[in-house]
């Protein structure tokens, strides 16, 4: 394996996913989704967001995964994704392609390194074994590798749980341009200091796996009222890193609201009791934002959710056909059959 440094391949794209185990949490929308809608009047590479169905089958039931994929999609687009720029499709609908090439970067990472990924060190701490633990999480990172390098994605937005992968789907596309020629782009994260909002309570980060520590976009307005109201934050004149968290959620949510955030926290430094205030005010701009959300997502017919997944879909398969066909030529794969025969695999 050479260790000269490799020219990328000429094209790249913007490229997120989220898988649906669960509703969208705040955290999902923050971490992942508002990046893309800061870009996307702007952004001059492609942008693609998918719903990654073929993740979500690693922990969540089949029939789970697919009935809360279709609901993913109506959640990004009433979330504001301008599907006129933004290409929205569910990941199985490239189940071939995704499969492939995530097959041929299997044979370059070991192991080890997929041993040692953190998200599969925290599931074996948390009561998970080897003996127990599917082959399909030891592979999560080569899936995810696939989903990005099948787009030539040059940038992602990823919260911080996910840097660690993105740094494998490098080092795949590294190894794999180094043995047969540039040919895949290795992905940069969008922003060096990605977000990772936390629970609302405890040290978890907030995850659409523990539904009572997490904001999510079906809450309704009492839920998040009696979720908020037992959040942890902080004794008087200290600050504690879910104050600070539930501080960039306000913040990324509701820019009107700053000002008297900034007030609270001030107040709160200066050893006055305004936590109450500080709920009150973190409540509200929640139930503001899920309940627009809500309100757009009812108004969405199953007709325009329908033309979004089709041309999205298109144009990903389109692209992913593009970077197959070229890592295919790299790699010499062809197969001669017979004399008369050779068929390219
Ligand atoms: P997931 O829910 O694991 O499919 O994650 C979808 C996207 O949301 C990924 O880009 C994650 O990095 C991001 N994300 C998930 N949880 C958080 C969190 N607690 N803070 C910031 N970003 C997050």
């Amino acid at each position: 394996m050479s260790s000269e440094p490799i020219a990328v391949a000429p094209r790249g794209a913007l490229l997120t996913g989220l898988r649906p185990t669960g509703s969208l949490t705040l955290a999902n929308v923050v971490g992942a989704v508002q990046p893309i809608l800061r870009l996307q009047a702007t952004a001059a590479l492609p942008i693609l967001l998918f719903v990654a169905d073929l993740h979500a089958l690693t922990d969540t039931e089949p029939q789970v995964v697919a009935q809360q994929a279709q609901s993913t999609v109506r959640d990004l687009i009433a979330l504001g994704i301008d599907t006129t720029r933004v290409h929205v499709y569910v990941q199985s609908a490239l189940t071939h392609e995704v499969n492939e090439l995530a097959g041929i970067l299997a044979r370059e990472v070991r192991v080890s390194e997929l041993m040692r990924q953190p998200s599969l060190k925290e599931k074996l701490k948390s009561g998970q074994q080897p003996e127990n633990a599917t082959a399909a999480l030891l592979m999560y990172p080569v899936l995810m590798a696939a989903d990005i390098l099948l787009h030539r994605a040059a940038r992602v937005p990823v919260g911080q749980d996910q840097l660690a992968h993105l740094e494998l789907a490098r080092l795949m596309a590294r190894r794999f341009n180094a043995d047969y020629g540039a040919t895949l782009v290795e992905p940069q994260p969008l922003q060096e200091d990605a977000l990772r909002i936390l629970a609302l309570r405890g040290d978890a980060k907030m995850s659409k796996s523990d539904p009572d520590t997490a904001l999510l976009l079906s809450d309704t307005d009492a839920a998040i009222e009696r979720k908020i109201a037992t959040c942890q934050t902080a004794p008087e004149g200290e600050s504690s890193p879910h104050l600070e968290s539930h501080a960039r959620l306000i913040e990324a949510l509701d820019a009107a609201s700053v000002s008297v955030l900034r007030r609270l926290l001030a107040a709160h430094r200066a050893g006055e009791k305004v936590m109450a205030d500080f709920k009150r005010l973190f409540a509200n701009v929640a139930k503001q934002f899920i309940g627009a959300v809500r309100a757009r997502r009812i108004a969405l017919t199953e007709g325009e959710v329908d033309a979004v997944l089709r041309a999205g879909t298109a144009f990903a398969q389109h692209s992913a056909a593009q970077t197959l066909d070229d890592v295919r030529a790299a790699l010499g794969l062809r197969i001669v059959v017979s004399n008369a025969l050779e068929v390219d695999l």
